[in-house]
């Protein structure tokens, strides 16, 4: 049985005070028990949101270097994450594939370079609506599923956590419909079976993200393929992403 996780990212947002508070309230607003709860803070936050000791709430880096250690101005090394109480990172964000020009190599090594240390890679997969629209979605998604897990043991392939992000669906305020979101997810599952087996393929937990918020979640949840959402905008207030969370708690 997955567990499912809800993953927040918090993108350029949030002073290191603002972390704190958002994560204080967050913490005593879940209740649901059978989620993982996981906030990805900007880097400046991320100590301080693990110096609280939040039991329910899990860390998670919104990117990271793809070298443990050097000249590299700037950069942050998953040594450095580690060292701060990361459980999780993620990588690939279409945010970064886009603006900074970041290769499905690049999340393959990044993705290798988490699991040797232990850190979890959330790796995002996404077509965008003009690839949606030439019916190209299943072949953009297979591929960069196929480039992630390159070079990954079925051990460590199981810690791994892919996020399938409709580009044209991130910040838009449009949703795939849930149907199509499990679709797709059920090809991503596939395509994990058929580098690995059915067994790796099970465990692995694929989320939906893209607009995301506490009135579509309980309707992507109840799709078989779905195991937890990775949310933008509505992670930001700690009452929404809460009620997110808490989606499947009887009112
Ligand atoms: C995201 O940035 O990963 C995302 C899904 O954003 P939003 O929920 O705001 O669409």
């Amino acid at each position: 049985m997955r567990k499912p996780i809800i993953a927040g990212n918090w993108k350029m947002h949030k002073t290191i005070g603002e972390a704190i508070e958002t994560c204080r309230n967050l913490a005593e607003l879940i209740e649901e028990q059978n989620v993982e709860v996981v906030v990805c803070p900007p880097f400046t936050a991320l100590s301080a949101v693990n110096a609280l000791g939040l039991a329910n709430i899990g860390l998670a880096a919104q990117n990271m270097a793809d070298a443990e250690s050097g000249a590299y101005t700037g950069e942050v090394s998953v040594l450095m994450l580690r060292d701060i109480g990361c459980k999780y990172v993620i990588l690939g964000h279409s945010e970064r594939r886009e603006l900074f020009n970041e290769t499905d190599e690049q999340i393959n090594k990044k993705a290798r370079l988490a699991l040797k240390y232990r850190i979890n890679p959330i790796i995002c997969v996404g077509e965008t609506l003009a690839q949606r629209k030439a019916n190209e979605t299943e072949t953009v998604v297979v591929s960069q599923v196929k480039a992630a897990f390159d070079g990954i043991t079925a051990t460590d392939a199981v810690n791994v956590v892919i996020a399938y992000e409709p580009i044209w669906a991130i910040g838009t305020g449009e949703t795939a419909s849930a149907a199509d979101a499990n679709q797709v997810i059920a090809t991503i599952r596939k395509t994990i079976a058929e580098i690995y087996d059915q067994e790796v393929a099970n465990a692995v937990r694929i989320q939906y993200g893209g607009s995301v918020k506490s009135s579509n979640i309980k309707e992507l949840m109840a799709e078989p393929e779905i195991d937890g959402a990775l949310v933008g905008g509505a992670s930001l207030d700690a009452n929404e992403f809460a009620a997110i969370v808490n989606y499947n708690v009887a009112k």
